[in-house]
């Protein structure tokens, strides 16, 4: 098989027979096959995903979780699934345009040396304080690991299958795709494109959601905020140590009484609340190696259609 097409799907209906005629449209003449992930749907979208199947079990095949485990969760199951010469991610809401998958893939068929090509999102049209938190979030990213990370890098990515052989070895329950990404290294194209605006269905990464999975993608690949932590704590012992011996010297030398309750209030509680917050980095760390040590599967499938292999 020449190409995997891999589409996580939560609730999204009303896209999904769009979605695969524009896959069938624009993929005219090349060998692919569909793997839908249907990541426990509360809609109609497993119906719809069934009938598709129906209508075209030679190409299409069908994942569905026994609950929602996300979509990071969705995608790795997609590409432990595939087994083609090449693998595309693709969201199913038609925001990322189908017709883009022929020309990855020639780029990546012409040039021997690249083994990714990454849709990168031009982020025209979008709000300023959108654009500054994203920048914010690369520029942390990039000093936290030292590694790659391209502002507006889509998930909608080609790439060969030994790149899909390195991102399923990282077994971790926590997955942060984006991170995978960079960490298996590989060369990239990055070409910008502008994503569709949603015309179906509601977008499940609204502000909290995306602020949330932010903070995961330091804490999974960095543990830089751990050294922050210490870096403050120390700083903060040596200012508190020269303010002391400040203190001393002007009681021995000019006999002064050390005024004020309130100053020293003060820095108690900046001082509790800084022990406090660097608990919580400690204890963010602590949770997610729990976590991860209990080596629990990163999904759980109810329903295969087109495999009659035992997958995963
Ligand atoms: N998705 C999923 N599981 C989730 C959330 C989202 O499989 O828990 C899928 C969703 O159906 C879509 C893709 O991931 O195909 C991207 O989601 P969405 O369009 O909501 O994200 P946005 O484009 O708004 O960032
Ligand atoms: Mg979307």
């Amino acid at each position: 098989m020449k190409l995997d097409i891999i589409i996580p799907t939560l609730n999204e209906e009303e896209s999904l027979e769009n979605l695969y005629n524009a896959i069938d449209k624009a993929l005219d003449g090349i060998k692919y096959n569909i793997i839908f992930v249907d990541d426990s749907s509360t809609d109609n979208t497993y119906k719809v995903l069934e009938y598709i199947y129906k209508k075209d079990n030679k190409r299409v095949k069908v994942l569905s979780f026994s609950r929602n485990f996300g979509k990071d969760a969705a995608i790795h199951a997609g590409l432990s699934a595939s087994k083609a010469e090449y693998a595309v991610i693709i969201d199913a809401d038609l925001q990322q345009n189908p017709k883009y998958i022929k020309d990855m893939l020639s780029f990546l068929e012409e040039n021997k040396d690249y083994d990714v090509v990454c849709m990168t999102n031009n982020y025209k049209g979008e709000g300023l304080f959108q654009k500054l938190a994203k920048g914010i979030f690369y520029n942390i990213m990039r000093k936290a690991t030292k590694r790659e990370y391209v502002k507006g890098a889509s998930d909608f990515r080609l790439m060969r299958h030994d790149v899909v052989k390195a991102l399923t070895s990282m077994t971790e329950s926590n997955r942060f795709t984006k991170g995978l990404f960079s960490y298996v290294g590989f060369k990239t194209k990055y070409v910008p494109y502008k994503p569709n605006k949603r015309t179906a269905g509601k977008s499940k990464f609204r502000l909290k959601k995306q602020i949330s999975y932010a903070i995961d993608g330091i804490l999974n690949f960095s543990t830089l905020p751990l050294r922050a932590a210490s870096f403050i704590g120390g700083t903060i012992s040596l200012g508190a140590f020269i303010y002391l011996i400040v203190l001393v010297a002007k009681t021995l030398i000019q006999g002064k009484d050390i005024p004020g309750y309130a100053s020293l209030m003060s820095v108690l509680l900046i001082l509790g609340g800084l022990i406090l917050f660097v608990l919580g980095i400690i204890g963010e760390y602590v949770s997610r190696t729990y976590i991860e040590i209990k080596n629990r599967p990163i999904y759980i499938l109810k329903n295969k259609l087109g495999y009659d292999e035992d997958i995963l």
